[in-house]
């Protein structure tokens, strides 16, 4: 129970990796907060396209034959995925800070406002489970049309290598071209 947990952190380094990539993005806006913010959460969509490790979040429940009837039960479970989710939520804050090495206050707040607009739609998601209503339906139905249907699930090595090189291209780019 315990190594699956920890594996299943070493793995999901979804939300770490849509938090770098959201920063990537809004660094390149360093005058522009409000663009920013756009890019960052822009950039979430772009990043689902590619085929990635996932989570195996305990309490989601899906319905195969409605998948917009999906939800988030709350119970025990719920708090183990929510554990999981901080853990990788404030890894995602502290690395995008990090590997961008901001030279000033108001540079590392871009960073992390970046590294939010980025998490955002996954968290835009567990807000339609909940209330199933519009806005939150039609970008849940987007968010799932743009996510790719290929998820690296069985292979460790692939599955974190494909996430690490995702992470080195993503802030390798970003530097050249801001
Ligand atoms: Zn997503």
């Amino acid at each position: 129970m315990i190594a699956r947990y920890l594996g299943d952190i070493l793995y999901s380094m979804i939300l770490m990796t849509h938090a770098i990539a959201g920063a990537a993005a809004a660094r390149l806006f360093p005058s522009n907060p409000a663009a920013a913010f756009i890019a960052a959460f822009l950039s979430h969509f772009v990043l689902d396209a590619i085929p990635h490790w996932n989570y195996r979040l305990l309490s989601h429940e899906n319905n195969p034959s409605d998948p917009l009837n999906g939800d988030m039960v709350f119970g025990k479970k719920f708090i183990i995925d929510i554990s999981k989710i901080f853990i990788d939520f404030a890894a995602g804050i502290a690395l995008s800070v990090w590997l961008f090495s901001p030279k000033s206050d108001y540079q590392a707040s871009i960073l992390i406002l970046g590294a939010l607009g980025g998490m955002l739609p996954d968290a835009l998601q567990f807000v339609y489970w909940k209330l199933k209503i519009e806005p939150f339906r039609s970008l849940q139905k987007f968010h799932r049309w743009v996510h790719t249907k290929y998820e690296i699930k069985n292979h460790l090595v692939l599955g974190v290598t494909s996430q690490i090189l995702i992470i080195a291209i993503i802030v390798a780019a970003s530097r050249l071209l801001g």
